[in-house]
């Protein structure tokens, strides 16, 4: 199916129940009034001429402009290309160039106009032309800007005139005519990872992509349309678009977005006032809703299940999860934006030992290896790089034919994770390649040594990363946050690794910081924090 067939599918079967609640919004759309309000939107992008193919870009945080855009354009078949909303002149004029984007919808708040200033600064012609119509020297592809907006803006469309013209258009468009010129397999989205390890990549991926790999994680997760999942991650990432969007389209259930940005209180406040079934977090954001001072207040006894992935899901904040929040059925997902983006997942039917320990097993459907360096499957149970073929596997790199290149082999996507896969099939997530250390010869994988500096009561987050030493090549680094009220020295935590772990494993810098360097999908960025000690040390 298509994204727009899917949609409509859902809309017939629960007409009239809950789809979409944007609190921060004041929105609460049924079905229904969800998959008419996107014909409308998508009669308005058809009207100001985006055909099939054409790239629109999306820049906002969780708003339900961005649902709706991401719906009119597939209904349509045009490519919706995800840029990221913490994306500054260079980054966004970079994106928009690299997709080639006709149009961008820009939709932040009413009265704040930040986007809007940096598109002015970097469009300064835009204010004399013909909104319909632009022609702009740093940004040739682009013909139209729409923003969210109360005051109109000299060559931008208001969100509004869109809808408005939407409604015009809307009777007069034949959607069948243009559904029969669409394929599940025409690309729908450029989707740029997290940009953890560096600059951001544009996945290129289909409807069947995407579709999939929700129909897989919502029936992983036993949900329906009785259920409602509160939506703290971003949409601008696949956790939020596919896993937590497509899932919900593709049961029926509620979806409810707590706010434009993550907030520990909101999210809690969401759960409780909606009574929410299931909730979506990497572990950061899980971390910092249980370690609020008023935790006790929110009512969260309606949740069930959630996802937590992104990135290593610790044990004990598993079983905190787990028993603390009510979610008995928590999900860890395993994944990457390049494959649409779930791999491996835990069941229900999974041993809680596994379900806290692993990310599961392999997804229906789909193939996975663990290879060593020279492309060689390993032993059962040894580490090594986690490959993964199927059908959720991205078209490639937009525009990016040698990373492409580099990336998938064969049909295997090559996920930069280390990893190993034990005889029943169960895998765990090592690290990923390029933050395994070695250090005087010996491999050093920074996850093992940060599972177990989290034990300590002390800490409320540690990451640990290499950088370049003179004797040993590598020398281990431990950047520590507290839990609040608490203090620490370096002293206290190579004492607690004394005889616990190897002594080579033993961080030998050590600094503590209020926070750690993250992307917005929540994940923290270890090359900001090597940069940073690297000039620390010099
Ligand atoms: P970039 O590729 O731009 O550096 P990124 O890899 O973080 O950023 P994403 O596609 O958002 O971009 O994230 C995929 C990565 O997240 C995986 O390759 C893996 O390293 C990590 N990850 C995802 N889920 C898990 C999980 N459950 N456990 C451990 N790591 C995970
Ligand atoms: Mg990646």
């Amino acid at each position: 199916a298509t994204i727009g067939q899917f949609l409509r599918d859902t809309a017939q079967r629960f007409p009239d129940r809950p789809a979409v609640v944007f609190r921060e919004q004041g929105i609460r759309w049924t079905w229904q009034e969800f998959a008419d309000e996107v014909d409308v939107v998508a009669a308005g992008f058809a009207a100001l001429g985006i055909v099939k193919g054409d790239r629109v870009g999306i820049w906002s945080p969780n708003r339900v402009e961005w649902l709706l855009t991401q719906f009119a354009t597939a209904r349509i078949g045009a490519v919706l290309v995800n840029v990221n909303p913490a994306y500054r002149l260079a980054e966004l004029e970079y994106a928009l160039n690299k997709s080639g984007c006709k149009m961008i919808v820009c939709a932040e708040r009413f009265k704040t106009s930040m986007y809007v200033e940096m598109l002015q600064a970097l469009a300064p012609e835009l204010a004399q032309q013909s909104p319909r119509e632009l022609h702009i020297a740093r940004l040739p592809h682009l013909r139209t800007v729409v923003r969210t907006c109360d005051t109109e803006t000299a060559g931008m469309l208001c969100f509004s005139e869109l809808v408005e013209m939407g409604r015009v258009a809307r009777d007069s468009m034949t959607f069948d005519a243009i559904d029969a010129t669409l394929s599940a397999h025409d690309p729908i989205n450029i989707q740029f990872t997290s940009g953890t390890t560096g600059n951001p990549k544009g996945a290129t991926l289909t409807h069947r992509n995407v579709v999939n790999n929700a129909r897989h994680i919502a029936m992983a997760m036993r949900l329906s349309e009785a259920d409602s999942l509160c939506i703290p991650v971003p949409l601008y990432h696949c956790f939020g678009m596919v896993l937590a969007v497509l899932a919900c389209v593709s049961v029926g259930a509620a979806m409810v977005f707590p706010g434009e940005a993550f907030d520990p209180g909101a999210t809690l406040a969401a759960v409780s006032d909606e009574r929410c079934t299931a909730l979506h977090g990497v572990p950061t954001m899980f971390i910092t809703e249980l370690d609020r001072p008023d935790f006790e207040i929110f009512d969260l006894t309606s949740l069930r299940t959630g996802i937590m992935a992104g990135a290593p899901c610790p044990v004990e904040t598993m079983k905190r999860v787990m028993s603390r929040m009510h979610l008995s059925e928590i999900t860890i997902a395993y994944g990457m934006t390049e494959t649409s983006p779930v791999s491996f997942q835990t069941s229900t039917t999974d041993p809680v030992e596994k379900r806290t320990s692993t990310v599961g097993r392999v997804q229906p459907h789909l193939e996975a290896k663990v290879v060593d360096l020279s492309g060689q499957i390993v032993a059962v149970g040894e580490t090594g790089e986690l490959y993964v073929k199927g059908y959720s596997v991205m078209q490639g790199y937009w525009d990016d034919e040698e990373r492409t290149r580099e990336s998938v082999v064969d049909g295997w996507m090559r996920t930069g994770d280390l990893a190993t896969i034990d005889a029943d099939g169960y895998c765990n997530i090592v690290g990923r390649l390029k933050d395994m250390l070695i250090r005087g010869g010996e491999n050093v994988y920074p996850r093992e040594i940060e599972e177990f500096l989290f034990r300590h009561p002390k800490i409320q987050s540690v990451q640990v990363f290499g950088v370049p030493d003179p004797k040993y090549g590598e020398e281990i680094c431990a950047w520590i946050t507290l839990r609040a009220g608490e203090s620490m020295t370096a002293e206290e935590v190579t004492e607690f690794c004394r005889g616990q772990i190897a002594h080579y494993k033993v961080p030998r810098y050590i600094r503590f910081v209020d926070e750690m360097p993250m992307t917005v999908t929540g994940k923290v960025q270890k090359f900001v924090m090597r940069e940073r000690m690297i000039d620390e040390l010099n």
